[in-house]
Formats: structure tokens, C-alpha cells, sequence
């Protein structure tokens, strides 16, 4: 029987796409693909997402490294928390999984400071039972470590749970600890697969 559901935050929770957020600023795609490997999937931005570094030291970093997108690394570290808004339908499911007794969860590669800015904005976060950030225990997805955490810390039987993430290198690595899974795509019907597994929803 399923008792808990563990959601990520990023493009499950909140939508986090950086291609789009840059095009406000620029419509120069080749600008946006290269700036965009060079931050968002860098080492320094792994970091983060480990909060091993402030959001003020990696920015100093990346202006040291591209001195000549200094501009933009500074409008991009003013603004980007903006483009992480709830995806509705998914907040909606949150709310009737809550309502019918399940136990809600977070397990999420998040940079410490976001998680911050959006539990100050959305209050629809108090509905989770537990979260653990990977800005906060210094342990990144698809580390083992972390999936452990989740389990030890609140005495959760992976059998019980269902993981749901964007990613499916995370998915797999859940899947080694007997927790079922679900990968959230634009495309997903999570209600519908939910139900396959058998949530009240
Ligand atoms: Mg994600």
C-alpha cells in the first residue's frame, strides 16, 4: 500500500527552464546554449546545488572564469529565481494527495538560497511532511546517500513510496532501494499514473 509520495522541485514542482527565462534578455540562441553550459550545467553550479558555495561566491566565480559575460552572469543571478513558478496542475495534485492521507515529501538537488525564495513566496510548501534539499545535507542526486536520508530520517518503507522526478538517471537510483517510481515529463498525466499505482487520486 502506497502511503507516501516523494516529489522533486525542479520541472516537477517548479518549472526551472533556463532557455526560455534567457530569451527575454537575448534572442541569440547560440549565446543561450553556451551560456547555459557554462553555468547552469557547470562544476560551479553542482556546488550549489551541494551548497558547498553561496550564491554570491559562485557568481564572483563565474564573472572570474567569463570575464566577458560579466553583464549578463550579474542580471542573470538578479533575476533567475523569478522563472521558478509552480506548475499549477501539479500544486493542485499536492493538495487532493494531502486531503486523502497520503504523507507528502521533497527530495530535491536545490540550491539552498532558491528553496528559501520560494518557501517565502508559495505556501503551498507547509502541505510536505519532510524535505530533504541537497543544499541543506551537502548530498546530491543520484548519490545514494541522499535516498537514504529520506528513508532514515522519516523511518519511511521504501515499498510505501513513490518517487516522482523529472530525471531518469534519479528514478533508477530510487528504484535500487525498492521505492516505484514515476518520470514527470511536460507530457506526463501524473493523475493517470498515480493511479496505476494504485494512489487514491
Ligand atoms: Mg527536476
Amino acid at each position: 500500500m502506497i502511503r507516501n509520495i516523494i516529489f522533486d522541485l525542479g520541472n516537477v514542482i517548479f518549472n526551472f527552464k533556463p532557455e526560455k527565462f534567457l530569451r527575454r534578455y537575448t534572442n541569440d540562441e547560440i549565446y543561450i546554449k553556451d551560456f547555459i553550459s557554462k553555468v547552469i550545467r557547470s562544476e560551479i553550479w553542482l556546488k550549489l546545488d551541494r551548497g558547498t558555495i553561496s550564491i554570491k561566491k559562485a557568481e564572483e566565480e563565474f564573472i572570474e572564469k567569463f570575464p566577458e559575460d560579466r553583464n549578463f552572469i550579474l542580471m542573470f543571478f538578479e533575476e533567475w529565481m523569478k522563472m521558478l513558478t509552480p506548475i499549477q496542475e501539479n500544486v493542485k495534485i499536492l493538495y487532493e494527495l494531502k486531503a486523502n492521507g497520503y504523507k507528502l515529501y521533497i527530495l530535491s538537488n536545490f540550491i539552498i538560497e532558491a528553496f528559501d525564495y520560494v518557501q517565502n513566496q508559495y505556501s503551498f510548501l507547509t502541505l510536505f511532511d519532510g524535505k530533504i534539499i541537497s543544499g541543506n545535507v551537502k548530498v546530491i542526486k543520484p548519490e545514494l546517500e541522499i535516498y537514504q536520508m529520506l528513508i532514515k530520517i522519516y523511518n519511511l518503507v521504501p515499498e510505501e513510496c513513490i518517487f516522482i522526478d523529472d530525471v531518469l538517471a534519479f528514478l533508477s537510483r530510487a528504484r535500487r532501494l525498492n521505492i516505484k517510481t514515476i518520470l514527470f515529463t511536460q507530457d506526463t498525466n501524473l493523475r493517470t499514473e498515480l493511479r496505476k499505482l494504485k494512489v487514491n487520486i
